[in-house]
Protein backbone atom coordinates (compact mmCIF):
# COMPACT_ATOMS: atom_id res chain seq x y z
CA UNK A 1 0.00 0.00 0.00
CA UNK A 2 1.02 3.42 -0.85
CA UNK A 3 1.18 6.15 2.11
CA UNK A 4 1.62 9.86 1.47
CA UNK A 5 2.03 11.58 4.20
CA UNK A 6 2.28 15.62 4.18
CA UNK A 7 -0.16 17.83 2.05
CA UNK A 8 -0.83 19.66 -1.42
CA UNK A 9 -1.28 23.76 -1.48
CA UNK A 10 -0.23 26.31 -4.01
CA UNK A 11 3.08 26.18 -3.50
CA UNK A 12 3.28 22.47 -4.61
CA UNK A 13 3.57 18.78 -3.61
CA UNK A 14 4.56 18.19 -0.17
CA UNK A 15 4.70 14.39 0.81
CA UNK A 16 7.27 11.82 1.89
CA UNK A 17 5.78 8.51 0.45
CA UNK A 18 5.90 5.33 2.41
CA UNK A 19 5.36 1.84 0.23
CA UNK A 20 4.37 -0.03 2.84
CA UNK A 21 4.51 -3.29 0.79
CA UNK A 22 8.00 -2.72 0.92
CA UNK A 23 8.77 -1.06 4.29
CA UNK A 24 9.94 -4.35 6.89
CA UNK A 25 10.32 -1.84 9.75
CA UNK A 26 13.74 -1.70 9.97
CA UNK A 27 14.03 1.27 11.65
CA UNK A 28 17.09 2.07 10.47
CA UNK A 29 14.99 5.69 8.46
CA UNK A 30 14.23 7.00 11.68
CA UNK A 31 17.85 6.28 13.06
CA UNK A 32 18.90 8.85 10.53
CA UNK A 33 16.00 11.25 10.80
CA UNK A 34 17.78 14.40 11.65
CA UNK A 35 14.14 15.99 12.43
CA UNK A 36 12.90 12.56 14.53
CA UNK A 37 9.66 13.28 12.07
CA UNK A 38 9.53 9.00 11.81
CA UNK A 39 8.35 6.62 13.74
CA UNK A 40 8.10 2.72 13.51
CA UNK A 41 4.78 0.91 14.55
CA UNK A 42 1.57 -0.54 13.88
CA UNK A 43 0.03 0.19 10.43
CA UNK A 44 -2.71 2.52 10.58
CA UNK A 45 -3.69 2.19 7.19
CA UNK A 46 -4.03 -1.52 7.15
CA UNK A 47 -5.16 -2.86 10.46
CA UNK A 48 -4.56 -6.73 9.33
CA UNK A 49 -1.05 -5.99 9.49
CA UNK A 50 0.83 -7.87 11.87
CA UNK A 51 4.55 -6.68 11.54
CA UNK A 52 5.42 -2.68 12.48
CA UNK A 53 5.63 0.04 9.31
CA UNK A 54 7.67 3.19 9.16
CA UNK A 55 4.90 6.56 9.39
CA UNK A 56 5.60 10.16 9.75
CA UNK A 57 4.24 10.85 13.39
CA UNK A 58 0.92 12.60 13.56
CA UNK A 59 1.81 16.01 14.89
CA UNK A 60 4.50 16.25 12.09
CA UNK A 61 2.33 15.93 9.03
CA UNK A 62 1.86 19.49 8.53
CA UNK A 63 5.41 20.40 8.82
CA UNK A 64 6.58 17.87 6.56
CA UNK A 65 7.77 20.87 3.86
CA UNK A 66 9.82 22.70 6.19
CA UNK A 67 11.76 20.01 8.38
CA UNK A 68 12.43 18.09 5.45
CA UNK A 69 14.15 21.10 3.58
CA UNK A 70 17.59 20.41 4.77
CA UNK A 71 17.84 16.82 3.65
CA UNK A 72 16.59 17.55 -0.09
CA UNK A 73 18.29 17.53 -3.29
CA UNK A 74 19.69 20.86 -3.82
CA UNK A 75 19.24 22.22 -0.53
CA UNK A 76 21.53 19.14 1.28
CA UNK A 77 22.52 15.72 0.52
CA UNK A 78 20.69 13.76 -2.09
CA UNK A 79 19.85 11.51 -1.76
CA UNK A 80 18.15 12.46 1.78
CA UNK A 81 19.16 10.35 4.65
CA UNK A 82 16.21 8.30 5.15
CA UNK A 83 16.06 7.23 1.31
CA UNK A 84 19.77 6.36 1.50
CA UNK A 85 19.59 4.62 4.65
CA UNK A 86 16.33 2.24 3.24
CA UNK A 87 17.55 -0.96 1.80
CA UNK A 88 13.93 -2.20 0.27
CA UNK A 89 13.51 1.92 -1.53
CA UNK A 90 10.36 1.93 0.66
CA UNK A 91 10.49 5.96 1.09
CA UNK A 92 9.93 8.81 -2.15
CA UNK A 93 9.28 12.74 -1.94
CA UNK A 94 7.55 14.57 -4.17
CA UNK A 95 9.29 17.03 -5.60
CA UNK A 96 7.82 20.23 -3.88
CA UNK A 97 11.39 20.86 -2.39
CA UNK A 98 13.51 20.74 -5.92
CA UNK A 99 11.28 22.94 -6.85
CA UNK A 100 11.40 25.38 -4.53
CA UNK A 101 15.28 25.61 -3.58
CA UNK A 102 16.48 24.33 -7.31
CA UNK A 103 16.94 28.38 -7.83
CA UNK A 104 19.02 29.83 -4.59
CA UNK A 105 21.16 26.28 -4.81
CA UNK A 106 22.43 25.46 -8.39
S1 LIG B 1 14.35 2.12 6.44
FE1 LIG B 1 12.81 1.55 4.89
S2 LIG B 1 12.31 -0.58 5.35
FE2 LIG B 1 13.30 0.26 7.19
S3 LIG B 1 11.59 1.04 8.47
FE3 LIG B 1 12.30 2.76 7.22
S4 LIG B 1 10.94 2.72 5.38
FE4 LIG B 1 10.77 0.72 6.39
S1 LIG C 1 14.00 14.04 4.31
FE1 LIG C 1 15.25 14.24 6.20
S2 LIG C 1 13.88 15.13 7.74
FE2 LIG C 1 12.60 14.34 6.06
S3 LIG C 1 12.03 12.26 6.70
FE3 LIG C 1 13.87 12.09 5.43
S4 LIG C 1 15.62 12.14 6.86
FE4 LIG C 1 13.79 12.90 7.98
Amino acid sequence: MIANYGFKDGSGDWYVTIDTDKCNGCGKCVEVCPEKILEVGPDEIDIFREEPVAFVKHEERKKIRYHCAPCKPGYGSEPPPCAAACEPRAISHSDGWKACFKDSHQ
